[in-house]
Protein backbone atom coordinates (compact mmCIF):
# COMPACT_ATOMS: atom_id res chain seq x y z
CA UNK A 1 0.00 0.00 0.00
CA UNK A 2 0.99 3.49 -0.95
CA UNK A 3 2.03 6.17 1.84
CA UNK A 4 -1.64 7.87 2.22
CA UNK A 5 -3.09 11.06 4.40
CA UNK A 6 -6.04 11.43 6.02
CA UNK A 7 -6.72 14.87 7.45
CA UNK A 8 -10.28 15.83 8.81
CA UNK A 9 -9.88 18.33 11.68
CA UNK A 10 -13.65 19.53 11.45
CA UNK A 11 -15.23 20.00 14.93
CA UNK A 12 -18.67 18.71 12.96
CA UNK A 13 -22.15 18.42 14.93
CA UNK A 14 -25.46 16.50 13.15
CA UNK A 15 -28.39 16.61 14.28
CA UNK A 16 -31.64 18.09 15.71
CA UNK A 17 -31.01 21.49 17.14
CA UNK A 18 -27.36 21.34 17.25
CA UNK A 19 -26.79 24.67 17.33
CA UNK A 20 -28.71 25.44 20.80
CA UNK A 21 -27.28 22.06 22.29
CA UNK A 22 -23.98 22.99 21.16
CA UNK A 23 -23.14 26.48 21.04
CA UNK A 24 -20.07 26.83 23.71
CA UNK A 25 -18.58 25.19 20.99
CA UNK A 26 -17.84 28.87 19.33
CA UNK A 27 -17.11 30.51 22.63
CA UNK A 28 -13.40 29.93 21.70
CA UNK A 29 -13.28 31.62 18.12
CA UNK A 30 -14.24 34.99 19.56
CA UNK A 31 -16.06 37.97 20.82
CA UNK A 32 -17.49 38.93 17.69
CA UNK A 33 -18.36 37.28 14.56
CA UNK A 34 -19.91 37.93 10.83
CA UNK A 35 -22.64 36.19 9.91
CA UNK A 36 -22.99 34.84 5.93
CA UNK A 37 -26.03 33.71 3.97
CA UNK A 38 -27.61 34.06 0.81
CA UNK A 39 -30.59 36.67 -0.09
CA UNK A 40 -33.38 34.92 2.07
CA UNK A 41 -33.24 31.42 2.83
CA UNK A 42 -31.21 31.10 6.02
CA UNK A 43 -34.18 33.72 7.55
CA UNK A 44 -37.24 31.59 6.39
CA UNK A 45 -35.81 28.02 7.19
CA UNK A 46 -34.99 29.57 10.65
CA UNK A 47 -31.11 28.66 10.91
CA UNK A 48 -30.14 32.42 11.56
CA UNK A 49 -32.67 32.66 13.91
CA UNK A 50 -30.72 29.88 15.92
CA UNK A 51 -27.42 31.20 15.64
CA UNK A 52 -28.49 34.39 16.64
CA UNK A 53 -30.09 33.39 19.23
CA UNK A 54 -26.94 31.28 20.13
CA UNK A 55 -23.97 34.44 20.04
CA UNK A 56 -26.36 35.98 21.87
CA UNK A 57 -26.97 33.60 24.89
CA UNK A 58 -22.93 33.33 24.45
CA UNK A 59 -22.48 37.23 24.74
CA UNK A 60 -20.70 37.31 21.20
CA UNK A 61 -21.69 40.32 19.29
CA UNK A 62 -22.59 39.85 15.59
CA UNK A 63 -23.19 41.71 12.56
CA UNK A 64 -24.97 40.20 9.43
CA UNK A 65 -23.80 39.93 5.54
CA UNK A 66 -26.92 38.77 3.73
CA UNK A 67 -26.20 39.21 -0.17
CA UNK A 68 -23.97 36.25 -0.97
CA UNK A 69 -25.71 34.91 -4.42
CA UNK A 70 -25.30 31.67 -6.30
CA UNK A 71 -21.62 30.84 -7.54
CA UNK A 72 -20.62 33.18 -5.59
CA UNK A 73 -18.02 36.07 -7.21
CA UNK A 74 -14.94 37.28 -6.06
CA UNK A 75 -16.26 41.14 -6.11
CA UNK A 76 -19.16 39.89 -3.59
CA UNK A 77 -16.59 38.07 -1.47
CA UNK A 78 -14.26 41.49 -1.16
CA UNK A 79 -17.49 43.75 -0.74
CA UNK A 80 -17.99 41.24 2.43
CA UNK A 81 -14.52 41.49 3.64
CA UNK A 82 -14.21 44.91 3.85
CA UNK A 83 -17.13 45.29 6.20
CA UNK A 84 -15.87 42.22 8.69
CA UNK A 85 -12.46 44.59 8.41
CA UNK A 86 -14.05 47.71 9.41
CA UNK A 87 -16.53 45.58 11.87
CA UNK A 88 -13.44 43.89 13.28
CA UNK A 89 -14.77 40.69 13.29
CA UNK A 90 -13.00 37.88 15.04
CA UNK A 91 -14.30 35.13 13.21
CA UNK A 92 -17.00 34.03 10.58
CA UNK A 93 -20.06 32.01 10.12
CA UNK A 94 -21.60 30.50 6.39
CA UNK A 95 -25.16 29.69 7.08
CA UNK A 96 -26.87 28.55 3.85
CA UNK A 97 -25.68 25.84 0.31
CA UNK A 98 -22.54 25.87 -0.77
CA UNK A 99 -22.52 29.44 -1.93
CA UNK A 100 -22.56 31.32 1.14
CA UNK A 101 -20.22 28.62 2.77
CA UNK A 102 -16.96 28.81 0.16
CA UNK A 103 -17.95 32.71 0.06
CA UNK A 104 -17.41 32.53 4.12
CA UNK A 105 -14.00 30.72 4.08
CA UNK A 106 -12.88 33.54 1.28
CA UNK A 107 -14.03 36.03 3.84
CA UNK A 108 -11.88 34.68 6.43
CA UNK A 109 -9.04 35.07 4.33
CA UNK A 110 -9.50 38.38 3.12
CA UNK A 111 -10.44 39.46 6.90
CA UNK A 112 -6.99 38.07 7.99
CA UNK A 113 -4.81 39.74 5.67
CA UNK A 114 -5.70 43.48 5.69
CA UNK A 115 -2.95 44.57 3.67
CA UNK A 116 -3.30 42.09 1.31
CA UNK A 117 -5.48 43.06 -1.95
CA UNK A 118 -7.57 39.93 -3.43
CA UNK A 119 -5.36 38.16 -5.40
CA UNK A 120 -3.78 36.71 -2.28
CA UNK A 121 -7.19 34.37 -2.68
CA UNK A 122 -5.18 32.56 -5.39
CA UNK A 123 -1.63 33.16 -4.64
CA UNK A 124 -0.42 32.37 -1.18
CA UNK A 125 -1.66 29.02 0.08
CA UNK A 126 -0.06 30.02 3.83
CA UNK A 127 -1.68 32.94 3.99
CA UNK A 128 -4.04 32.89 7.47
CA UNK A 129 -7.79 33.26 7.32
CA UNK A 130 -10.10 33.85 10.84
CA UNK A 131 -11.86 30.60 12.30
CA UNK A 132 -14.71 29.99 10.47
CA UNK A 133 -18.23 27.98 11.10
CA UNK A 134 -20.55 26.55 8.72
CA UNK A 135 -24.15 25.66 8.69
CA UNK A 136 -25.07 23.68 5.78
CA UNK A 137 -28.89 24.23 4.49
CA UNK A 138 -28.29 22.14 1.48
CA UNK A 139 -27.35 18.69 1.50
CA UNK A 140 -24.95 18.82 -1.80
CA UNK A 141 -21.57 20.51 -1.35
CA UNK A 142 -20.03 19.13 2.10
CA UNK A 143 -18.03 22.35 2.39
CA UNK A 144 -19.24 22.30 5.87
CA UNK A 145 -16.37 19.34 5.76
CA UNK A 146 -14.06 20.37 3.04
CA UNK A 147 -10.89 22.63 3.00
CA UNK A 148 -12.27 23.74 -0.53
CA UNK A 149 -14.07 27.35 -1.67
CA UNK A 150 -15.26 27.94 -5.09
CA UNK A 151 -15.44 31.48 -6.30
CA UNK A 152 -16.92 32.35 -9.67
CA UNK A 153 -14.69 34.59 -11.72
CA UNK A 154 -16.01 36.94 -14.31
CA UNK A 155 -12.47 38.03 -15.66
CA UNK A 156 -11.73 34.36 -16.47
CA UNK A 157 -15.50 32.94 -17.36
CA UNK A 158 -15.36 30.27 -14.85
CA UNK A 159 -14.89 29.54 -11.64
CA UNK A 160 -11.70 28.22 -9.29
CA UNK A 161 -10.80 27.37 -5.95
CA UNK A 162 -9.26 29.78 -3.58
CA UNK A 163 -5.88 27.76 -2.47
CA UNK A 164 -6.04 27.96 1.10
CA UNK A 165 -6.76 24.98 2.57
CA UNK A 166 -9.63 26.25 4.68
CA UNK A 167 -11.38 23.73 6.86
CA UNK A 168 -13.95 24.91 9.19
CA UNK A 169 -13.32 25.08 12.92
CA UNK A 170 -16.94 23.80 13.54
CA UNK A 171 -19.98 23.15 11.95
CA UNK A 172 -23.01 22.64 13.00
CA UNK A 173 -25.32 20.03 10.81
CA UNK A 174 -29.16 20.12 11.12
CA UNK A 175 -31.57 18.34 8.75
CA UNK A 176 -34.52 20.13 10.36
CA UNK A 177 -33.55 23.49 8.02
CA UNK A 178 -33.85 21.73 4.30
CA UNK A 179 -37.63 20.89 5.27
CA UNK A 180 -39.05 23.44 3.06
CA UNK A 181 -35.74 23.13 0.31
CA UNK A 182 -37.58 22.77 -2.98
CA UNK A 183 -37.59 19.74 -5.08
CA UNK A 184 -35.26 21.19 -7.52
CA UNK A 185 -32.48 22.28 -5.44
CA UNK A 186 -32.98 19.41 -3.64
CA UNK A 187 -32.45 16.97 -6.26
CA UNK A 188 -29.47 19.27 -7.80
CA UNK A 189 -28.28 18.99 -4.54
CA UNK A 190 -28.15 15.36 -3.33
CA UNK A 191 -26.87 14.80 -7.50
CA UNK A 192 -23.54 16.85 -6.15
CA UNK A 193 -23.28 14.81 -3.05
CA UNK A 194 -23.50 11.90 -5.02
CA UNK A 195 -21.02 13.52 -7.57
CA UNK A 196 -18.38 14.09 -4.53
CA UNK A 197 -18.73 10.31 -3.72
CA UNK A 198 -18.65 8.63 -7.26
CA UNK A 199 -15.67 11.00 -8.37
CA UNK A 200 -13.40 10.24 -4.87
CA UNK A 201 -13.54 6.74 -5.21
CA UNK A 202 -12.41 6.89 -8.86
CA UNK A 203 -9.89 9.27 -8.47
CA UNK A 204 -6.56 8.28 -8.86
CA UNK A 205 -6.00 9.62 -5.35
CA UNK A 206 -8.57 7.67 -3.87
CA UNK A 207 -6.96 5.67 -0.51
CA UNK A 208 -8.01 3.01 1.72
CA UNK A 209 -9.96 5.19 4.07
CA UNK A 210 -11.54 7.53 1.45
CA UNK A 211 -12.85 4.56 -0.28
CA UNK A 212 -14.77 3.08 3.00
CA UNK A 213 -16.35 6.86 3.40
CA UNK A 214 -17.85 6.55 -0.13
CA UNK A 215 -19.16 2.93 0.53
CA UNK A 216 -21.18 4.28 3.41
CA UNK A 217 -22.42 7.66 1.90
CA UNK A 218 -23.32 6.18 -1.44
CA UNK A 219 -25.07 3.32 1.08
CA UNK A 220 -26.85 6.32 2.45
CA UNK A 221 -27.51 8.23 -0.81
CA UNK A 222 -28.87 4.31 -2.12
CA UNK A 223 -32.09 4.45 0.49
CA UNK A 224 -32.67 8.15 -1.34
CA UNK A 225 -33.70 7.38 -4.72
CA UNK A 226 -37.24 6.23 -4.69
CA UNK A 227 -37.67 9.98 -2.45
CA UNK A 228 -35.43 11.51 -5.29
CA UNK A 229 -37.96 10.15 -8.05
CA UNK A 230 -40.97 10.67 -6.39
CA UNK A 231 -39.70 14.56 -5.25
CA UNK A 232 -40.88 13.62 -1.81
CA UNK A 233 -38.97 13.99 1.22
CA UNK A 234 -39.57 12.70 4.84
CA UNK A 235 -37.48 13.74 7.73
CA UNK A 236 -35.48 10.06 7.76
CA UNK A 237 -35.04 11.13 4.11
CA UNK A 238 -33.58 14.69 4.95
CA UNK A 239 -31.35 13.36 7.53
CA UNK A 240 -30.31 10.49 5.23
CA UNK A 241 -29.19 13.01 2.13
CA UNK A 242 -27.31 15.46 4.88
CA UNK A 243 -25.45 12.40 5.97
CA UNK A 244 -24.48 11.11 2.88
CA UNK A 245 -23.17 14.58 1.86
CA UNK A 246 -20.95 15.08 4.83
CA UNK A 247 -19.54 11.75 3.80
CA UNK A 248 -19.12 13.40 0.34
CA UNK A 249 -17.49 16.13 1.48
CA UNK A 250 -15.45 13.92 3.98
CA UNK A 251 -14.05 11.68 0.94
CA UNK A 252 -13.32 14.81 -1.53
CA UNK A 253 -11.50 16.36 1.16
CA UNK A 254 -8.87 13.42 1.13
CA UNK A 255 -9.03 13.33 -2.59
CA UNK A 256 -10.23 16.21 -4.17
CA UNK A 257 -13.14 16.28 -7.07
CA UNK A 258 -12.51 15.08 -10.60
CA UNK A 259 -13.77 15.21 -14.05
CA UNK A 260 -17.41 15.74 -13.62
CA UNK A 261 -16.46 18.78 -11.65
CA UNK A 262 -13.59 20.17 -13.94
CA UNK A 263 -16.28 19.96 -16.88
CA UNK A 264 -19.34 21.43 -14.97
CA UNK A 265 -18.17 24.42 -14.41
CA UNK A 266 -18.61 26.17 -17.70
CA UNK A 267 -22.05 24.27 -17.82
CA UNK A 268 -22.60 26.42 -14.87
CA UNK A 269 -21.03 29.75 -16.34
CA UNK A 270 -21.90 29.98 -19.48
CA UNK A 271 -25.41 28.72 -19.15
CA UNK A 272 -26.40 29.31 -15.02
CA UNK A 273 -26.42 25.33 -14.99
CA UNK A 274 -26.86 24.75 -11.15
CA UNK A 275 -24.08 23.12 -9.74
CA UNK A 276 -24.86 19.59 -8.82
CA UNK A 277 -27.07 19.50 -11.69
CA UNK A 278 -23.91 20.10 -14.42
CA UNK A 279 -21.99 17.47 -12.14
CA UNK A 280 -24.95 15.04 -13.17
CA UNK A 281 -25.47 15.31 -16.68
CA UNK A 282 -21.98 14.66 -17.85
CA UNK A 283 -21.97 11.87 -15.12
CA UNK A 284 -22.68 8.65 -17.06
CA UNK A 285 -20.67 9.76 -19.87
CA UNK A 286 -17.58 10.34 -17.84
CA UNK A 287 -18.44 6.91 -16.55
CA UNK A 288 -17.92 5.45 -19.69
CA UNK A 289 -14.41 6.52 -20.12
CA UNK A 290 -13.57 3.93 -17.44
CA UNK A 291 -14.94 1.06 -20.31
CA UNK A 292 -17.77 -1.14 -19.44
CA UNK A 293 -15.54 -3.66 -17.31
CA UNK A 294 -14.45 -1.18 -15.29
CA UNK A 295 -14.30 -2.98 -11.91
CA UNK A 296 -14.79 0.41 -9.79
CA UNK A 297 -17.09 1.56 -12.11
CA UNK A 298 -19.10 -1.71 -11.22
CA UNK A 299 -18.50 -1.97 -7.57
CA UNK A 300 -20.06 2.19 -7.73
CA UNK A 301 -22.91 0.80 -9.42
CA UNK A 302 -23.74 -1.73 -6.82
CA UNK A 303 -23.40 0.29 -4.10
CA UNK A 304 -25.99 2.25 -5.83
CA UNK A 305 -28.38 -0.93 -6.79
CA UNK A 306 -27.48 -0.06 -10.30
CA UNK A 307 -26.74 -2.62 -12.99
CA UNK A 308 -25.01 -0.37 -15.53
CA UNK A 309 -23.69 3.34 -16.37
CA UNK A 310 -27.33 3.38 -18.63
CA UNK A 311 -29.31 2.86 -15.71
CA UNK A 312 -27.59 5.72 -13.86
CA UNK A 313 -27.92 7.77 -16.79
CA UNK A 314 -31.71 7.02 -16.64
CA UNK A 315 -32.07 8.00 -13.13
CA UNK A 316 -30.14 11.09 -12.89
CA UNK A 317 -32.78 12.61 -16.11
CA UNK A 318 -35.59 11.17 -14.25
CA UNK A 319 -34.39 12.87 -11.22
CA UNK A 320 -33.02 16.18 -12.81
CA UNK A 321 -34.74 18.84 -15.48
CA UNK A 322 -32.32 19.56 -17.71
CA UNK A 323 -34.11 21.59 -20.53
CA UNK A 324 -31.00 23.39 -22.26
CA UNK A 325 -29.73 23.05 -25.66
CA UNK A 326 -26.29 23.01 -26.75
CA UNK A 327 -24.34 22.91 -30.03
CA UNK A 328 -21.10 21.48 -31.47
CA UNK A 329 -19.57 25.41 -31.03
CA UNK A 330 -20.63 24.91 -27.50
CA UNK A 331 -18.85 21.24 -26.78
CA UNK A 332 -15.75 22.65 -28.53
CA UNK A 333 -15.49 25.75 -26.53
CA UNK A 334 -16.13 24.06 -23.34
CA UNK A 335 -13.58 21.25 -24.01
CA UNK A 336 -11.09 23.68 -25.18
CA UNK A 337 -11.61 25.49 -21.68
CA UNK A 338 -11.30 22.23 -19.82
CA UNK A 339 -7.96 21.31 -20.78
CA UNK A 340 -6.65 24.74 -18.52
CA UNK A 341 -6.92 22.53 -15.68
CA UNK A 342 -4.31 19.62 -15.83
CA UNK A 343 -3.98 18.95 -12.33
CA UNK A 344 -8.21 17.84 -12.16
CA UNK A 345 -7.44 16.05 -15.52
CA UNK A 346 -4.43 14.33 -13.72
CA UNK A 347 -7.36 12.67 -11.12
CA UNK A 348 -8.48 10.30 -14.11
CA UNK A 349 -6.71 7.04 -12.97
CA UNK A 350 -6.31 5.01 -16.19
CA UNK A 351 -4.74 7.48 -19.26
CA UNK A 352 -4.09 10.79 -20.14
CA UNK A 353 -7.79 12.60 -21.06
CA UNK A 354 -7.02 14.95 -24.44
CA UNK A 355 -9.07 17.20 -25.53
CA UNK A 356 -11.43 14.84 -28.19
CA UNK A 357 -11.93 12.68 -25.17
CA UNK A 358 -13.18 15.51 -23.09
CA UNK A 359 -15.14 16.85 -26.45
CA UNK A 360 -16.70 13.10 -26.93
CA UNK A 361 -17.70 13.21 -22.78
CA UNK A 362 -19.65 16.57 -23.17
CA UNK A 363 -20.81 15.99 -26.82
CA UNK A 364 -22.30 12.33 -25.24
CA UNK A 365 -23.55 14.54 -22.54
CA UNK A 366 -25.15 17.30 -24.21
CA UNK A 367 -26.07 16.97 -27.77
P1 LIG B 1 -26.42 27.47 -3.26
O1 LIG B 1 -25.98 28.28 -4.43
O2 LIG B 1 -25.68 27.67 -1.99
O3 LIG B 1 -27.96 27.69 -2.99
C1 LIG B 1 -28.90 27.46 -4.01
C2 LIG B 1 -30.25 28.02 -3.66
O4 LIG B 1 -30.79 27.30 -2.57
C3 LIG B 1 -30.22 29.49 -3.23
O5 LIG B 1 -31.25 30.13 -3.94
C4 LIG B 1 -30.54 29.44 -1.73
O6 LIG B 1 -31.26 30.58 -1.31
C5 LIG B 1 -31.39 28.20 -1.66
N1 LIG B 1 -31.41 27.53 -0.34
C6 LIG B 1 -30.33 27.14 0.41
N2 LIG B 1 -30.73 26.49 1.51
C7 LIG B 1 -32.08 26.48 1.49
C8 LIG B 1 -33.08 25.94 2.37
N3 LIG B 1 -32.75 25.27 3.45
N4 LIG B 1 -34.39 26.12 2.04
C9 LIG B 1 -34.72 26.79 0.90
N5 LIG B 1 -33.83 27.31 0.03
C10 LIG B 1 -32.52 27.14 0.32
O7 LIG B 1 -26.38 25.94 -3.73
P2 LIG B 1 -25.44 24.70 -3.37
O8 LIG B 1 -25.63 23.74 -4.45
O9 LIG B 1 -25.61 24.27 -1.97
O10 LIG B 1 -23.96 25.30 -3.49
C11 LIG B 1 -23.34 25.46 -4.73
C12 LIG B 1 -21.98 26.11 -4.54
O11 LIG B 1 -21.15 25.26 -3.74
C13 LIG B 1 -21.27 26.30 -5.85
O12 LIG B 1 -20.65 27.58 -5.88
C14 LIG B 1 -20.25 25.19 -5.86
O13 LIG B 1 -19.11 25.47 -6.65
C15 LIG B 1 -19.90 25.09 -4.40
N6 LIG B 1 -19.32 23.79 -4.00
C16 LIG B 1 -18.38 23.78 -3.02
C17 LIG B 1 -17.80 22.60 -2.60
C18 LIG B 1 -16.76 22.62 -1.51
O14 LIG B 1 -16.16 21.59 -1.19
N7 LIG B 1 -16.51 23.76 -0.90
C19 LIG B 1 -18.17 21.38 -3.18
C20 LIG B 1 -19.14 21.40 -4.18
C21 LIG B 1 -19.72 22.62 -4.56
P3 LIG B 1 -30.55 31.86 -0.61
O15 LIG B 1 -29.62 32.42 -1.63
O16 LIG B 1 -31.66 32.75 -0.25
O17 LIG B 1 -29.79 31.32 0.59
FE1 LIG C 1 -19.53 19.81 -5.98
Amino acid sequence: MNVFRYFMPVNAYFGKDCISQKKEAMCVLGKKAMIVTGRSSARKNGALQDMTDALDALSIAWVLFDEVGENPDLETVVRAAQMAKTEAVEFVIGIGGGSPMDATKAIAVLAANPEADSNILFQDPKAKALPVVEVPTTAGTGSEVTQYAILTLHEKRTKQGIVQPLFASVSFLDPKYMEHLSSAITNNTAVDAMSHLVESYLSANANAISEKIVDMGLSYWKDCIPALRARQYDAQVREKLMLASALGGVAIAQTSTSIPHALGYFLTYEKGIAHGRANGMVMQAYLDLFGKENERVQHVLSCLGLASTEELGALLRDILDCPETFTEDDIQYYAKRAMENPPKLATFPLYALDEEKIQNVYRNSLL
